[in-house]
């Protein structure tokens, strides 16, 4: 598929528009055209799926309804708000860019590419979409719903990743936009990948794009984009102590530069070479807290996939022996009722902990 040319927009683009005037997905963010909710909304779609991010955009936009709201915001209340959704670095950054903006004196986003990829957290695809669905300007969108589905019109077998096809996306992405539509073609384009054009079942007999498909005339739609081989991941065993000091529980906060950055958990680390899991949960507790603990026996084991890497997380009951925290490997540390622990954001493996304490604490 060549990209700009009359006979293309003739062959993609008017069919697409018309499949979208019948086929599009009424979501919640598209009830907007404020450029703030549609900023929120794109950031948790950012490799989640748009089920699991309606229920979390709408508590988010319901307590935080704009730029001054989230800028002022606690961070503690951000997290607990995202708790659940991943990636809690998408959260930081929001938080940290409404910020930015607002010591700069926007009271919204600004309507300039520019700044808006110049915040944290804001790459060329979600500075495409604040710039074409929150202000209908020609900015191209490359999420995987899109690349889908031109590297399946054009017919491109090679790596997507590649310097060379990614080049060729981005310029026939922003082709096909016509003058005064950004917003109804990048949302056409994604619905179209997201419900007919999708990964593995393409629904090609229904499609208005199939005469102009390259990959429906090779025979072998499946094909295209080509799959990249994963690399295998890491699996590490992880030791958490819940440690009791009469009726209440030691929890720690995560360093904020660190993955889960800001949320609390229970302490404890990666298990090391040659060491047994209760040695790993002594010397963890002894680096991160300066404290030592009895440990009572194993609780709960619970198995977690991160995007590049998965842990088994092993808990142990605990109690304090010695020692005053100390918050060496940690931002804080709380002893807390068990009752207060749904007030704190917690990583989603800390979650399933919670919730057998609650059964074993009655
Ligand atoms: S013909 Fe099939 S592969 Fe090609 S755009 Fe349509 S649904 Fe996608």
């Amino acid at each position: 598929m060549e990209a700009g040319t009359a006979a293309v927009k003739q062959r993609v683009v008017r069919p697409l528009l018309r499949w979208f005037r019948v086929h599009r997905r009424d979501l919640p963010w598209r009830r907007t055209a404020d450029p703030y909710r549609i900023w929120v909304s794109e950031v948790m779609l950012q490799q989640t799926q748009v089920a699991t991010v309606m229920p979390y955009y709408k508590r988010f936009v319901r307590r935080f309804p704009d730029l001054m709201s989230l800028a002022r915001a606690d961070l503690e209340e951000v997290l607990k708000l995202w708790e659940g959704l991943g990636y809690y670095r998408r959260a930081r950054h929001l938080k940290r860019a409404a910020e930015e903006l607002v010591a700069a004196d926007c009271g919204q986003l600004p309507n300039d590419y520019d700044r808006i990829l110049a915040l944290p957290g804001v790459g060329r695809t979600t500075a495409g979409a604040i710039m074409s669905l929150g202000f209908n300007r020609a900015y191209p969108i490359q999420d995987g719903n899109v690349r889908r589905v031109l590297c399946r019109l054009g017919a491109v077998g090679d790596d997507p990743r590649s310097a060379a096809v990614q080049r060729w996306l981005w310029t026939t992405a922003a082709a096909l936009i016509p003058r005064g539509s950004a917003r109804r073609l990048n949302e056409a384009l994604m619905d179209f990948g997201a419900t007919l054009c999708a990964p593995r079942a393409p629904r090609c007999d229904e499609c208005p794009l199939a005469k102009a498909c390259g990959a429906r005339h090779s025979g072998d739609v499946l094909a295209y984009p080509r799959r990249v081989q994963r690399r295998p991941v890491p699996h590490y065993d992880v030791t958490a102590a819940i440690i009791r000091r009469g009726e209440r529980l030691l929890i720690t906060k995560r360093r904020a530069e660190s993955m889960l950055g800001g949320l609390w958990e229970f302490p404890g680390g990666k298990l090391e070479l040659g060491e047994t899991l209760e040695e790993c949960l002594h010397r963890e507790i002894s680096e991160e807290l300066d404290i030592t603990v009895r440990i009572e026996r194993p609780f709960v084991s619970v198995r977690h996939a991160y995007s590049h890497f998965r842990i088994t997380l092993h808990t142990y009951l605990c109690r304090h022996s010695r020692g005053r925290p100390q918050a060496i490997g940690c931002d804080a540390w709380k002893w807390v009722r068990p009752a207060e622990l749904s007030a704190y954001p917690f990583p989603k493996a800390d979650r399933v902990v919670l919730e057998a304490l609650a059964s074993e604490l009655g």
